[in-house]
């Protein structure tokens, strides 16, 4: 694995390199998506334009703490990691997200962009994997869903619905269908959203329909209880 760039000493390259503000830096299992499980570095940028209903990261709205892109990338660097998922919040909100991305990929990391399908995607880093949202009704933000960056999906990408009840779930399979999305990225996630819909009814009406879906649970729930820093 190539070494992230070496610290900048200076503010005015501070400046000329960009910065994030960032909620959070931490190391942790994947809870979900295709790595789930796999130790990764998470960076949790501040700020979401959205409100879902069962948003689980309404911490991550607002505060932060302004970062220059080589500290970020030190920080990372410092957890010597195979795998590294720039999350939110709503990561793309802030534009030098995607030079972030860039330079991790170009560190050597396995990186993943997990998106809320409401900012195009079509600048992102193509070695990044992107975990888009399709928001679904029940999160009363389906509205927000741009549907221009299915085209951007390529078959390294995937594609998540969070279902919080039946009517989400036929939802999900209509757009399942209507875009094909099964053969146009490597995995559909269907989530049951915690607290709302029991998974075991989830998982009941993808094999009674037999879905090319992946159902997921959230590790990270079930072993920290959704605390902030896992
Ligand atoms: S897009 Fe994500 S971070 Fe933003 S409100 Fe929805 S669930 Fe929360």
């Amino acid at each position: 694995m190539n070494k992230p760039l070496p610290h900048s000493d200076g503010a005015p390259s501070a400046v000329a390199e960009g910065a994030l503000r960032i909620t959070e830096i931490f190391y942790s299992l994947q809870g979900e998506a295709r790595t789930v499980g796999l130790p990764t570095v998470f960076v949790r940028l501040t700020g979401c334009p959205l409100r879902c209903v069962y948003c689980d990261t309404a911490y991550a709205f607002s505060g932060g703490e302004m970062m220059p892109l080589s500290a970020i990338l030190g920080q990372v660097a410092g957890y010597a990691p195979r795998y590294v998922t720039v999350t939110g919040g709503e990561p793309l909100a802030q534009p030098d997200c995607l030079p972030l991305l860039r330079q991790l990929c170009d560190a050597g990391y396995e990186v993943s962009l997990e998106t809320s399908g409401a900012l195009p995607v079509a600048e992102v880093d193509p070695r990044v994997v992107k975990v888009l949202d399709l928001k679904t009704p029940a999160s009363e933000e389906a509205h927000r869903n741009d549907y221009g960056n299915i085209a951007h999906l390529t078959q390294r990408d995937q594609v998540k619905f969070v279902i919080c009840d039946r009517a989400d779930y036929e939802w999900a399979r209509f757009k399942l269908d209507e875009y094909q999305l099964a053969a146009k990225v490597s995995d559909v996630l269907f989530s049951p959203s915690h607290g709302s819909l029991p998974g075991r009814d989830l998982a009941e009406w993808i094999l009674a329909d037999n879905l090319p879906v992946r159902m997921q649970l959230q590790l990270h729930k079930y072993l920290w209880n959704d605390e902030p820093g896992h």
